[in-house]
């Protein structure tokens, strides 16, 4: 799962990593109170899970705690990225000689851990990547000898060398300790009194969510349609085109969507709008569950339901299927195709004959029926 800022900044503290004081505040009001309790210039920050909150004017400095509380007001309810503001973190504002980029990640094509560094911090390191990529350090990590924090640090300009080398060192002791996936921080910056973590991002290994020392704010992590899909026990995860899937079992759901890529590719469509296997079970009521998030997403313009009958043969599928777009009745309202295949098939194809709804189109192969969903997911409504 991805942490807010503020949880970040509190795991960086624990470990040493230097970090502006600061809390977090839920209305104007607490955030007044934490400016004046800080003193001096504090920035006012969004919590949010997605970058750019700066550009989007969610990160603002002010000097009084009049003008916290109003950059609070102004700032908590805003929508960043379909992210709603709940609550913003004040801290003791930095005066910022020079931003520079440093982040931990799992480097899966390269199979080691990664560090990469760049004194190009405060802008998306994206950008950077794709516009000036040899200003981006990458220095490979040992899992077992750990990082050669001299060797991350030459990246910087010789007079911090020394500061940043201890802060590398401290934050892959957050890296390892708190079991993460990535740790980034941009910027980190240059300030009047050192070297500052001044935005923290950090992303936990759910594999590991057993022994977590601390508790997280679990209930806030993904998108809106994921913490639904969540809340409702399915495995979801939105993504960007237009073709909703729906498949039982995760191998079958993943080469789905390198299907249903291919054939959108090849249409005209945007792609696949999510990944969702609804397991072995698929009774009316999870294709229910499923449906109702997949149609949450306005994007989706059509759906592609993949069906192998195993051990749940494709008759109690093909009801579950038929039922649920009873139960939906006039919430569904995007196309439906649907490929069934294995076991007790012929029985599964007769009942969603005769129910013949009329959003539904039953295709006999994995690849027509791919391209069927792509055909209906551009054509004109
Ligand atoms: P992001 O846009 O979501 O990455 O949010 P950041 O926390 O990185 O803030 C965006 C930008 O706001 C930074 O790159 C800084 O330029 C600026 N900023 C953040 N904190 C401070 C601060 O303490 N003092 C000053 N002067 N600027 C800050
Ligand atoms: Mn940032």
């Amino acid at each position: 799962m991805d942490l807010f800022e503020h949880e970040a900044r509190d795991l960086f503290e624990k470990h040493g990593v230097p970090v502006p004081r600061g809390r977090v505040a839920a209305d104007p009001a607490a955030a007044r109170s934490l400016a004046a309790e800080l003193g001096g210039p504090v920035v006012i920050k969004a919590q949010v899970k997605t970058g750019g909150r700066g550009k989007a004017g969610g990160v603002r400095v002010v000097h009084t705690a009049d003008d916290a509380e109003q950059a609070a007001d102004d700032i908590l309810g805003m929508d960043i990225k379909g992210h709603t503001v709940h609550r913003v973190l004040v801290t003791e504002a930095s005066e910022i000689a020079d931003e520079y980029y440093l982040s931990f990640l799992l480097d899966r094509a390269g199979r080691t851990f990664l560090a990469m560094a760049s004194t190009e911090g405060g802008m998306e390191i994206e950008e950077v990547a794709a516009t000036r990529p040899d200003a981006l350090v990458r220095v490979p990590v040992d899992p077992l000898a750990g990082v050669d924090s001299a060797a991350v640090a030459a990246a910087f300009p010789a007079d911090v060398r020394g500061e940043v080398a201890g802060v590398v060192e401290k934050l892959w002791d957050v890296f390892v300790t708190e079991d993460c996936t990535l740790v980034e921080v941009n910027p980190l910056a240059s300030t009047s009194t050192g070297i500052v973590a001044l935005d923290g991002k950090i992303t936990l290994d759910d594999n590991a969510a057993f022994r977590r020392s601390a508790s997280f704010d679990e209930a806030s992590d993904g998108s809106p349609l994921e913490r639904e899909a969540r809340s409702l026990g399915l495995n979801y995860v939105k993504l960007d085109g237009d073709i909703g899937v729906i498949g039982n079992g995760a191998g079958l759901v993943m080469s789905t969507l390198d299907v249903v890529a291919a054939a959108a590719a090849e249409a005209g469509a945007r792609g696949p709008a999510n990944f969702l296997d609804i397991g072995g079970g698929a009774s009316a009521q999870v294709m229910v569950d499923g449906l109702t998030v997949i149609l949450g997403d306005a994007q989706v313009r059509s759906v592609f339901v993949n069906v192998f009958g195993g051990i749940t043969a494709c008759d109690p599928v093909a009801t579950g299927i038929v039922r649920s777009l009873e139960i939906l009745g006039a919430r569904a309202t995007k196309p439906l195709v649907v490929r069934l295949d294995g076991n007790n098939v012929a029985e599964g194809r007769r009942i969603l004959a005769e129910a013949a709804h009329p959003l539904v189109t039953v295709v006999a192969t994995m690849d027509d029926a791919a391209r069927e969903a792509a055909k209906l997911a551009i054509a004109e409504v």
